[in-house]
């Protein structure tokens, strides 16, 4: 089957979040139609919208998938579940968040499902760490690359990188 490369964001801001998100990618690397490409460092930023809530983490992987996009925004929803997620307000604060981003070059409108992710172009706390990771990934949607999105956000809430990609995985 073909192996198609998927964007994930991760993020959280409520527990030990380096170890939530650490801990998420090794769930996902292990998943028998799931291979990791690359990780994000994780970085400290300012929460975004919602109510006031502490800071969060954030960080991006690539995995190279045989998964359809449903199929893999079922594993995703899963493993936030596993991580004990509980939806209460939108955007309110969360143990782990994991969105799909980009899904090979495709353009997905389903009711469950946008791709790319419809908010990552407004979002430096996605694009920086994205940027680490896959610069030269094109947004089908803009046509722009990963770099030139990254280099257009408001860059301000992003406070410093917290720790280096975690080559073990
Ligand atoms: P935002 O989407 O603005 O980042 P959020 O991540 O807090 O907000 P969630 O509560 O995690 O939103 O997701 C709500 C629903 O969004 C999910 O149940 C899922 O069906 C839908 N959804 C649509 N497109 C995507 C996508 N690309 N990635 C993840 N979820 C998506
Ligand atoms: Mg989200
Ligand atoms: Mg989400």
């Amino acid at each position: 089957m073909t192996q198609l490369s998927c964007a994930v964001a991760l993020g959280s801001n409520l527990g030990d979040s380096a170890q939530t998100l650490t801990q998420a990618i090794a769930t996902l690397a292990q998943h028998p139609h799931l291979s990791l490409q690359a990780v994000s460092p994780w970085y400290q930023t300012a929460p975004v919208g919602g109510p006031p809530q502490p800071d969060y983490l954030n960080g991006c992987a690539v995995f190279e998938t045989t998964l359809t996009p449903l199929r893999l925004l079922d594993i995703l929803l899963q493993t936030e579940q596993q991580f004990g997620r509980i939806r209460r307000e939108r955007w309110g604060p969360r143990s782990l968040d994991l969105d799909l981003l980009f899904y090979a070059e495709q353009i997905i409108n389903l009711p469950r499902l946008t791709v790319p992710h419809p908010r990552m172009r407004d979002r430096a706390f996605v694009l920086v760490p994205l940027a680490d990771i896959a610069p030269h990934w094109r947004d089908p949607v803009t046509q722009q690359t990963v770099a030139q999105l990254c280099a257009q956000v408001d860059r301000s809430g992003i406070q410093q990188q917290l720790a280096e990609k975690i080559s073990e995985l």
